[in-house]
């Protein structure tokens, strides 16, 4: 086979793309990867990264089971980027415990496989125990606890175990079209947007994991794709507000979550039908009311924390019509549409390797191959064994903390990365300290995970994701992603404002109280100090994009 012939060529590098490359790799199949943009840059890098028991779904007990074993297979695979998380549910009137009663069995079925104690209702004083925050006027509280994982951290992993693998992942290659000879698909081409030239591939199957996009995809490759999209909106609070996750009903009845999420909260969801362009889409003004209107029942004083920030992204749900958005299965379909191409509609992060297994069992049949699925068993990157932070923070003077959130996106790799700071003392330096970052783990991530631009690193190493949303950390990173690159100044400046310029459309519908004069402050520093006025260069354009 040439290097421009695969057996699978994948659409999409979001949870669902990974997966499925990683298990085609995995099973020998010759495998390419295009996503238009970074890995995890569209519905995967909006969510909560919530790997749940399936609580909201218990009338499918199905996909109750499923996401629990799916929890199960994942802290074997990817212990070191999942957290647990300890939640409760403050009940303010009988009618709640009521109805809260019902979930309890659900939940408790598939406990002990996940290693979490039963659910449980706990007193009032136990509820404001464990979190003061919440309403004195509850009746009792209900105990359980969930697991998280991060969601960028985990697409990149699947991407680079698919790559030690075999794979070839490319991004900034955009699917434009496909050749398609007697109802067969024969090559996929696509637009590379670092080199802008139109490049094509043949592929023997091709696997539609475009997310909200899938339906775009399949009708470019004349096929037909219903799907269902749903807008999610978060609001992001600038630190840890709450000792542990909180649910609980909004204004409609909806359940709704404030989860301690990294450094940070997250305050979540909304659900809306949509047909808007997912790429366009900006939390409103009225989700973050519903939010904050819903959660304050519950937690009076959240509009005293600062919001620094709002994400929004589309669920690709199935197409189930005429049922409310709570009602639509939380279950996946794999769509084969018999000429090369196949697609999916539905799913969740929490499912993304089941979805993957799926798909590349049904690849390996129409190839005639015969290749046992093994990713629910070998560890991703870095979960090899555990860290020692306590002696490594002595043995290399770097702080505890900044070593602890180190572990916590990469495992082992943390020692690759201490080594490098043998020869480079001077790499111990924090970079971003919202984070932390110290230079040795940024320069690593740009030589080892392929990023092009600031936006990438911030998902790789959570850049700029903190309460200053950037402010600090933006010139420091820029110029040694620029040293790295080899980046031209004027690369080196578009790339500082294509970056401010995404954290922008999260933090303008967010604009109120204290965030205001954060706000001011970021301005000023990039006007004044940075002397960057964004009127002087096209922002919209990437580095590549220029005179493309
Ligand atoms: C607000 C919100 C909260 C959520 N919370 C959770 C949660 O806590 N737990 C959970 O399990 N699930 C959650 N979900 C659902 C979960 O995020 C999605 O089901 C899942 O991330 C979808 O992943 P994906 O890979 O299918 O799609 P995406 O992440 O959208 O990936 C699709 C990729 O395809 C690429 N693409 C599109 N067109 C092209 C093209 N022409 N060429 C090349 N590439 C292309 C896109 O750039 C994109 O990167 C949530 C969803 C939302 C919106």
């Amino acid at each position: 086979m040439s290097e421009s012939e695969f057996d699978v060529v994948i659409v999409g590098g979001g949870s669902t793309g990974t997966a499925v490359a990683r298990d085609c790799a995995l099973r020998g199949l010759k495998t390419l990867l295009l996503e238009r943009d970074d890995i995890a840059s569209a519905t995967v890098g909006t969510c909560a990264g919530m790997i749940s028991s399936g609580l909201k779904y218990r009338g499918e007990p199905d996909i109750m089971k499923m996401s629990s074993t799916e929890v199960v297979h994942l802290n074997r695979i990817a212990r070191h980027i999942i957290m647990k998380n300890p939640i409760v549910v403050p009940l303010l009137d009988l009618n709640d415990v009521a109805s809260d009663g019902e979930y309890i069995e659900a939940y408790s079925e598939h406990a002990e496989e996940r290693d979490v104690p039963e659910m449980m209702f706990i007193t009032p004083e136990a509820t404001r125990e464990i979190e003061p925050m919440i309403h004195p006027n509850i009746i009792a509280g209900v105990y359980y606890e969930e697991f998280f994982i991060d969601p960028f951290r985990l697409c990149l992993l699947q991407a680079l175990d698919a790559r030690k693998h075999g794979a070839k992942i490319k991004t900034y290659c955009e699917v434009i079209g496909f050749n398609i000879v007697r109802n067969e698909v024969q090559e996929v081409i696509f637009y590379n947007r670092i080199t802008g030239t139109t490049e094509k591939v043949s592929a023997k199957i091709v696997v539609n994991a475009a997310g909200p996009w899938a339906h775009k995809i399949a009708r470019i490759c004349g096929a037909e794709l219903d799907l269902r999209l749903n807008k999610g909106a978060h609001v992001i609070l600038d630190r840890r507000v709450v000792n542990v996750g909180i649910t609980s009903r909004a204004i409609d009845g909806r359940w709704i979550y404030l989860f301690p999420h990294e450094n940070t909260t997250l305050l979540g969801t909304t659900a809306l039908d949509t047909w808007e362009d997912p790429d366009t889409l900006v939390a409103s003004f009225d989700e973050i009311e519903y939010l904050l209107k819903s959660i304050e029942i519950v937690i009076p004083s959240i509009r005293e924390a600062r919001i620094i920030r709002t994400m929004a992204g589309v669920r690709p749900l199935v197409p189930d019509w005429k049922v409310p958005e709570d009602k639509v299965t939380r279950g996946y379909q794999v769509v084969d549409h018999n000429n090369g191409l196949i697609s999916f509609t539905g799913g969740k992060l929490v499912m993304c390797r089941h979805m993957a297994e799926a798909v590349t069992d049904l690849v390996c049949s129409k190839l005639g191959m015969h290749a046992i699925c093994t990713t629910h068993k070998n560890p991703l990157p870095g979960n090899e064994s555990d860290v020692d932070i306590e002696s490594l923070s002595v043995e290399f003077g770097v702080a505890m903390h900044a070593l602890e959130r180190m572990r916590a996106r990469r495992g082992t790799e943390i020692l690759k990365i201490l080594e490098l700071t043998k020869d480079h003392p001077e790499w111990k330096t924090t970079i971003c300290t919202c984070e932390p970052i110290i230079e040795a783990e940024m320069r690593y991530a740009i030589r080892e995970e392929f990023p092009q631009t600031l936006n990438d690193l911030r998902r790789r190493l959570r850049l700029g994701t903190g309460p200053c949303q950037g402010t600090f950390c933006t010139y420091k990173a820029a110029s040694i992603l620029a040293e790295e690159l080899d980046l031209e100044g004027d690369d080196f400046l578009v790339d500082i404002l294509d970056f401010r310029a995404e954290r922008w459309k999260g933090i303008r519908p967010s604009m109120r109280g204290e965030q205001l004069a954060q706000e001011e402050l970021a301005q000023g520093m990039y006007s004044c100090v940075g002397n960057l006025d964004q009127s002087d260069v096209d922002y919209d354009l990437k580095p590549w994009e220029e005179g493309g």
